[in-house]
């Protein structure tokens, strides 16, 4: 059915249970389990979770937020959900998200923007991608949530909405059934409101998988046992890198920052001011490589044997394709795809390959930086006086309301790419990142979610998960 809610168009499937009131989820899967005695000694039996509808799921749709792909039922079972049934975990629905995931509002999908739990009487946005993801932790709609970070998607939401967001290290977690964007950078991830519940749920899912051609072997994995160890906070070196100072930065995001640091050196870390010029760069080498990307993925959808068409109406072969692409992607979709096209396309440069310089150059600089190696480029030495982790805030500027969105995409829709700055590069780096609410002043009129970003070397997922845990 359709329903207009307050001006927002809502596309509901099944939502006959539970009144979505932030439009959290695109559709719910009934769920097929009969609790039996041996299922409830699962790790993660007694749990539910809902999944970002860009990760296949045989039953009903798996609809990017797209009109393009409304219809779409996937004859797949992603790894992922796979993995986490067999954990005992139940899927109870598909999460609303930007359509493709691009976007950091999830406001650009199909089925409606996302309402932001934290913010009572206010539509605020929930933050994007996988807004969907973190509006269903947050208002307890599911136990924990799959999302998809590729530039900070899973992150910003869960700072925007004041719960924990984790993108494990690139390659740690299978992408089988997950609907690319941009493949040398998507990264399942995990929103939760219990950082226990984070651990548990990636020990389900941090798994070699032969048909994912960029899951990482067995033989890296056995490498990473050889990482150190959380031993003490004390012995604990934090680095923050002077680059996340950026213009854009609030000042109540500075505040969280410099609140968060004091806390740590109570603790006992040692904190260390660091470099890292190629931050600065990132933003750019982002938003290049992620086009060029989407541009190439994305022209697998013609309409001609799966997703929206419109051959009611006659033409030749390019009409119809053109049609359907162009009245079933959204504005953002085809904004990348123009792009992304001009980006690969011979007259424009070589701006791709210049892109993956910046990004070889940032792993080089992690290097120089961490106590550890990336497993993937480590011709340097690594630094006994090096970090453990690295410290910024998750997000520049809290959440805006959904007018407030509307004005500043159209006075310049680069306005919304600024939001990315913080993330994109634990991203293009491949690294894990964590955003975690950082409530210092516990009283209820602290209403706006605070948050943390931490960083740890590639690799090093067990190190972030516990020192977060530390930190909390
Ligand atoms: N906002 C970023 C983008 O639009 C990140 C998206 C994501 O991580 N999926 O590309």
């Amino acid at each position: 059915s359709i329903a207009q809610i307050e001006g927002i168009t809502v596309f509901r499937r099944g939502l006959s249970t539970r009144a979505d009131e932030f439009n959290s989820l695109i559709s719910e899967v009934k769920s097929k389990k009969h609790l039996s005695e041996k299922d409830s000694v699962k790790p993660l039996s007694g749990t539910s979770f809902v999944a970002k509808d860009n990760i296949a799921f045989p039953q009903g749709y798996t609809t990017c937020a797209s009109k393009a792909l409304s219809n779409y039922r996937s004859p797949f079972k992603a790894t992922v959900i796979q993995s986490l049934e067999d954990a005992g975990s139940d899927l109870i629905g598909k999460a609303n998200l930007d359509e493709f995931g691009m976007g950091s509002s999830n406001v650009e999908s199909y089925f409606g923007a996302v309402i932001n739990p934290a913010f009572a009487n206010e539509k605020r946005i929930a933050g994007g991608s996988s807004g969907g993801s973190a509006a269903a932790v947050r208002s307890e709609a599911s136990t924990f949530a799959l999302g998809t970070d590729t530039g900070g998607s899973v992150r910003l939401p869960a700072a925007y909405t004041g719960v924990i967001g984790f993108k494990p290290t690139y390659g740690r977690v299978s992408r089988w059934g997950v609907i690319p964007y941009a493949q040398t950078l998507d990264t399942v991830g995990i929103l939760a409101r219990d950082i226990g519940v984070v651990k548990q749920v990636f020990n389900a899912i941090d798994q070699h998988d032969e048909k994912d051609v960029t899951s990482i072997p067995e033989e890296i994995r056995s490498d990473w046992s050889g990482l150190p160890k959380l031993a003490d906070m004390k012995n604990t070196t934090v680095g923050v890198p002077e680059e996340f100072l950026v213009e854009e930065l609030s000042g109540y995001s500075r505040q969280v920052w410099y609140d968060t640091l004091n806390s740590l050196r109570k603790l006992g870390c040692t904190i260390k001011q660091v470099n890292i010029p190629q931050i600065e760069k990132s933003l750019s080498a982002y938003y290049t490589i992620v086009s060029a990307e989407a541009a190439s993925n994305l022209s697998r959808y013609d309409g001609v044997r799966y997703g929206f068409n419109s051959t009611d109406k006659p033409g030749t072969v390019h009409d119809i394709i053109s049609r359907n692409r162009s009245s079933s992607f959204g504005q953002e979709v085809q904004r990348r795809i123009i792009l992304g096209n001009y980006t690969l396309s011979s007259e424009s440069g070589d701006h791709y390959l210049k892109a993956t310089e910046v990004r070889k150059m940032l792993v080089k600089e992690l290097n120089q930086v961490f106590s550890t190696q990336h497993m993937l480029f480590s011709d340097d030495k690594p630094s006994s006086s090096g970090c453990d982790v690295l410290i910024s805030p998750t997000y520049t500027s809290i959440p805006c309301t959904l007018d407030e969105y509307h004005n500043m995409n159209e006075e310049n829709f680069l306005n919304n790419y600024i939001n990315d700055i913080l993330t994109v590069p634990a991203s293009l780096a491949g690294v894990p990142a964590i955003s975690v609410p950082y409530q210092k002043q516990n009283t209820p009129e602290a209403k706006i979610p605070e948050a943390i970003q931490i960083i740890a070397q590639h690799g090093n997922d067990e190190f972030l998960l516990d020192f977060t845990k530390e930190l909390m």
